[in-house]
């Protein structure tokens, strides 16, 4: 919830001026707009922040996602290796360009496996979509490696590890793209958005023709004498998106500090509970820590723990039981009920992906076993009370 947390006058400052010109559009309009390209100005120091060479600002994580499969030219025929816990939008992106996802277990990070992903590889494997949930990387050294070895692209889903990174290297950057989302439950919001990384010139040109109707936005006279190679959409950003982006990016160093030390704070309170331990995060330095895992010996030990956390009024997801983040939950994608009557699942020429709870034992046992506990920017002293009063009670009913 971080950057919600601390929308303000500087987001509003940021927006003010586009009330006075009047153009919200990101694109065109040389004369009226007054010199002032929010979009632009934000994908410039968004790319500086992450070390990143180009960046492109977009509607949303889930059209950055579907944009940078097509830039990657992924498509029908096929196959990009996920991991079981994910947002859907993940499995949603990759069958929104014609694509089979294919599912792969986790490790101790709760992100992917680099080692289970040989064990999905086939003749059709083009892509792997790493995820970098709840704030904390995968181990991306590994991933990298497993992905140069095989051919495969790699794509980062890091819609909710803005601002984490693996020593020193933001994550984000490490695959050929990366994706951000900036809806309202992420690092930083713009109500609705997305960015896409990526050091490729070639990609960065896909992406941003894709993305705006095949447009080169080379001319300088006017949008209408654009011209274009290749058929795109609309997924465009908006000017007062820009905007409050760059507002919120100036906030983003002050939520992770926020973040790292209340986290810091409840780990050093649930650390002495016998048996309890934390997720394991490739460097812990780099953990942007939106989130505070750990898990307990066994699924029955985790859920009497929530259950005494939650009489004392302090929340925790299991995420084996959550609805939209774990694959074997979504009973509409195992039934494959798409809005369309034909999509990949019902493409002959694909191989039938088994989406079982037998094919993913790591993420059925440790999810089943894990809680996770969502990180403020703001935590008073009182909050912190309660959590250290509500951990001293629960550690006596295991
Ligand atoms: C939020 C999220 C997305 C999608 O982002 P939106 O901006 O909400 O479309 C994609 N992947 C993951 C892992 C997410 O958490």
């Amino acid at each position: 919830m971080a950057g919600a947390e601390l929308i303000g006058k500087e987001e509003l400052k940021e927006i003010e001026v586009l009330f006075e010109t009047g153009i919200f559009a990101r694109y065109s309009l040389d004369k009226e707009r007054q010199g002032i390209w929010k979009v632009r100005d934000f994908e410039k120091v968004f790319a500086k922040y992450f070390g990143s060479q180009y960046a492109l600002g977009v509607s949303s994580g889930s059209s950055a996602l579907k944009i940078a499969l097509t830039a990657l030219d992924v498509g029908p025929g096929d196959e990009v290796i996920c991991p079981a816990f994910t947002f859907m939008a993940t499995y949603e992106a990759v069958l929104e360009v014609g694509a089979m996802p294919v599912m792969a277990d986790i490790d101790d990070t709760l992100n992917l496996d680099p080692d289970d992903i040989p064990n999905k590889i086939t003749p059709r494997t083009k892509a792997i979509i790493p995820v970098h949930m709840c704030g904390a990387p995968a181990r991306m050294d590994k991933i990298m490696r497993v992905a140069k070895k095989h051919k495969l692209l790699v794509l980062e889903d890091n819609a909710q590890a803005c601002g984490a990174s693996i020593k020193g290297k933001m994550t984000g950057t490490f695959g050929q793209m990366g994706i951000f989302s900036f809806d309202h439950y992420k690092t930083i919001t713009t109500g609705e958005g997305g960015m896409i990384l990526t050091d490729d010139l070639d990609l960065y040109h896909r992406a941003e023709w894709y993305h705006d109707h095949g447009h080169d936005h080379l001319s300088t006279v006017s949008r209408a004498l654009d011209g274009r190679t290749i058929l795109g959409f609309n997924y465009r950003m908006n000017e007062i998106q820009g905007g409050i982006g760059l507002a919120q990016l100036r906030k983003l160093n002050r939520v992770l500090a926020a973040q790292r030390k209340n986290k810091a704070a409840i780990e050093a309170i649930l650390a002495p509970i016998p048996g309890l331990k934390f997720r394991a995060v490739p460097d812990p330095n780099g953990d942007s820590a939106t989130h505070l895992a750990f898990n307990l010996p066994t699924a029955e030990q985790a859920k009497t723990f929530q259950k005494a956390l939650k009489a004392e009024g302090i929340d925790t997801v299991c995420f084996k039981d959550n609805f939209w983040h774990y694959v074997p939950n979504w009973e509409h994608f195992l039934s494959k009920s798409t809005a369309q009557t034909k999509s990949p699942f019902t493409d002959r020429r694909n191989r039938k992906a088994t989406y079982s709870r037998k094919a993913i034992p790591r993420a059925e046992d440790l999810l089943g076993r894990t809680l996770i506990m969502g990180i403020s920017v703001k935590m008073p002293a009182a909050r912190m009370k309660a959590i250290r009063k509500a951990a001293a009670n629960a550690a006596k009913v295991l």
